[in-house]
């Protein structure tokens, strides 16, 4: 397999191991989308996986991916994680930036760097998005969804998900307005015919449309935390 192919396959694997962790079901169309390529590119490219003993069709319920396919999802993935933290705190890179750069550089970390990057970094259990390296699941468990939030709630930013990672415009909206994990927000009002959660943070009152609110994850901090209905 040469470099680029390689690149390719360990992108699908990414998603494909966030999907499969996120109990959705593996849709080409979405896969597409998510990639950026046709359809049929697509189903040529799961075929390929399939073949390499990667990827598994299962009667009736999807696709999923092998041992030897989770191993290497899991793998591409701690690498990117880790390059994130990387590129953040040695070279200062702005946070809505690291995911984009170190999707360019994760395919040629080897492991035995990636493992010296998670000592040096103080072994983080989450990327600088909050979502959490493979292995650490749990250190995302008791966040919940900002969409389940109610008005008059203080919440503590923890997790930007990974499908939303994706968008460098969400990431470089919520950086520009400070919010960013471990940042304290006050939910001021919800507003589902209008699709949108007012917010406090840092003294500003900010509009979120709930197309960006539902990639974020909170933690409640204090004991009259409400859930909205
Ligand atoms: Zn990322
Ligand atoms: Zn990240």
């Amino acid at each position: 397999m040469d470099e680029k192919n390689s690149a390719t396959i360990e992108d699908y694997l990414a998603i494909l191991l966030v999907m499969q962790r996120d109990g959705a079901p593996v849709v080409g169309a979405r896969l597409a989308e998510l990639l950026g390529v046709t359809p049929p590119t697509v189903t040529n490219t799961l075929k390929r996986m399939a073949r390499d003993g990667l990827v598994t069709l299962r009667e009736g319920q999807g696709l999923f991916l092998t041992e030897k396919g989770l191993e290497r999802a899991q793998s591409v993935t701690r690498r990117h994680m880790l390059t994130e933290w990387m590129l953040m705190r040695m070279l200062q890179v702005p946070w809505s930036q690291t995911h984009s750069e170190a999707h360019q550089m994760e395919h040629t970390v080897s492991e035995r760097v990636a493992e010296q990057m998670w000592t040096r970094l103080g072994n983080p259990q989450t990327c600088p998005h909050g979502n959490p390296l493979p292995g650490y699941e749990q250190a995302a468990n008791h966040w919940l969804p900002l969409m389940d939030a109610a008005a008059g709630a203080r919440v503590i930013i923890r997790r930007i998900h990974e499908m939303g990672e994706d968008r460098p415009d969400l990431l470089q909206y919520l950086e520009e307005n400070g919010l960013t994990p471990g940042v304290e927000v006050e939910i001021l009002e919800v507003l589902p015919f209008n699709e949108t959660l007012t917010l406090r943070v840092n003294e500003r009152t900010l509009a979120l449309g709930f197309s960006a609110a539902r990639f974020i994850f909170v933690e409640r901090c204090d004991p009259g935390f409400a859930l909205g209905h």
